[in-house]
């Protein structure tokens, strides 16, 4: 993989080399020589689930910590960016000597640092910084390596200070049932005349793209890892309330190989939402009309433009069709009322057409027009966010680039802050949308660290082509 950096580094911000990869990563196994005297059944119980808990952790990051001298002692080197904190006050336990010794991994519950978590840092996060300061005595793939690492670290770190959120799955269903319950509090609200449409529009909005960034991480497996059942349910649920997208299952495929070619021509589902195309009345069209996005970029050749449309057909069915066909009404019929008395017309004023006209009416507003509202948003921010057309192979540091600059914060908004947290989900892709939010600071400082790009407007230009001169 070549090396294709934005700028020139800054020599006196060149940081050391990347020492040699240490020995061979030891079997996993947690710590026991220095644990707790037992005192009762109920500590051996606690010494016995604390066992438990330090070797699934140690198993889960094995791969990219404990298993990775070489990227271990890369992000050890880092500097600076990945000092590790002090040691607390439980210098003197178990755990506070697991978190000094490189290659183990203390309690999670006991709040400790691991040995590469790095320190948190108040700074402003929104300037395009940190890319004078990337190593060029790297690659890319070296650079993913580390800001993988320390995402890791930072996740494992968060982790262990919130306890709570090792109850993934609970987190999870409670996450996507406050969304539905947010989304019939509104309707409720709207339809007895407590909200008016201008507010009921945004607040649902708002607590669909919460389903949307479940249904996300469901599809990643995040939820109820071994219950299907619960998955299809919470898949079911997410479509339900967010209608106006294809189905969960069809997406499911798509997004995984999203994940694989992002950036490249096979990546179905960002071009799906119009990221390469250059920037007019068409791509926003686009951006907002799954139709139009579908109509206007058919293949030419008619044995794929069947396909294609025999797949879209299927993805659609049946929620699609009725969130589409109550759009378009809506549209269309009201659009053309207004129309009718504009020119002195007396258009649809009463009868079962009035009575038809108020359902799909209301029935958009609670429903669909905050979906389409919060569709929007979503495929401004994703794909602008994304590259695409000369992202290298498997190149996950030229894939995307971070858009915080607080003028994005009303997309954001209806997003759950995807321009923001979406790039450390293509390094780290197993941590749920509220952990991924928990570890932005230090993700994106190493990021900018290790060459991803911040808030690189001119992509508007370049119609989301990596290289700066397209
Ligand atoms: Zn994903
Ligand atoms: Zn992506």
């Amino acid at each position: 993989m070549t090396t294709t950096m934005p700028s020139a580094p800054s020599p006196t911000a060149r940081r050391a080399p990347i020492p040699a990869a240490s020995p061979a990563p030891r079997p996993v196994a947690p710590t026991t020589t220095a644990a707790p005297p037992v005192r009762s059944d109920r500590d051996q119980v606690q010494l016995r689930d604390q066992l438990r808990d330090q070797l699934r952790d140690q198993l889960r990051d094995r791969d990219l910590v404990l298993g990775d001298a070489a990227a271990v002692a890369a992000a050890a080197a880092a500097g600076a960016a990945l000092r590790a904190r002090p040691v607390p006050a439980h210098a003197g336990t178990a755990a506070g000597a697991a978190a000094r010794t490189p290659g183990t991994s203390p309690d999670p519950r006991s709040g400790a640092p691991t040995p590469l978590e790095p320190a948190v840092e108040v700074r402003d996060e929104s300037r395009d910084e940190g890319r004078d300061e990337v190593d060029d005595e790297v690659d890319d793939e070296e650079r993913a390596r580390r800001i993988r690492v320390a995402v890791r670290a930072r996740s494992k770190a968060v982790r262990a200070q919130h306890p709570i959120l090792r109850h993934q799955d609970a987190i999870g269903a409670t996450i996507l049932a406050v969304s539905a319950l947010g989304v019939l509090a509104t309707t409720g609200a709207y339809l007895t005349g407590h909200l008016a449409w201008w507010l009921t529009i945004p607040f649902a909005a708002f607590f669909m793209s919460f389903a949307h960034e479940i249904e996300h991480d469901q599809i990643h497996r995040l939820f109820f890892t071994r219950n299907p059942k619960a998955q299809h349910a919470m898949f079911a649920i997410c479509w339900i309330l967010r209608p106006y997208a294809i189905s969960p299952w069809a997406r499911k495929p798509l997004h995984l190989l999203h994940h694989k070619v992002s950036g490249t021509k096979g990546d179905i589902e960002e071009r799906a939402i119009t990221n390469g195309e250059q920037w007019g009345p068409k791509r926003m069209l686009m951006m907002i009309d799954p139709v139009a996005s579908t109509v206007l970029r058919l293949p030419k050749d008619a044995a794929h433009r069947k396909i294609h449309l025999q797949y879209v057909a299927k993805a659609y069915f049946p929620l699609t069709y009725i969130a589409l066909t109550l759009w378009y009404s809506f549209v269309l019929v009201n659009g053309a009322n207004l129309a009718a008395q504009a020119v002195g017309l007396a258009g649809i004023t009463g009868g079962p057409g009035l009575a038809l006209l108020s359902i799909v009416n209301a029935l958009t507003i609670v429903w669909i027009a905050p979906n389409v509202l919060r569709v929007a948003c979503l495929h401004f921010v994703s794909s602008n966010m994304h590259y695409f057309g000369d992202v290298e192979d498997g190149n996950v540091v030229q894939q995307t680039q971070v858009l915080n600059r607080w003028f994005f914060a009303p997309f954001q908004l209806f997003c759950a802050n995807f321009g923001s947290t979406h790039g450390i989900h293509h390094f780290v892709p197993n941590d749920p949308f509220y952990v991924r939010q928990l570890t932005a600071r230090t993700a994106h400082r190493v990021m900018a660290e290790n060459g991803v790009r911040f808030n690189d407007l001119d992509t508007f230009r370049r119609a989301n082509r990596y290289a700066l001169d397209a």
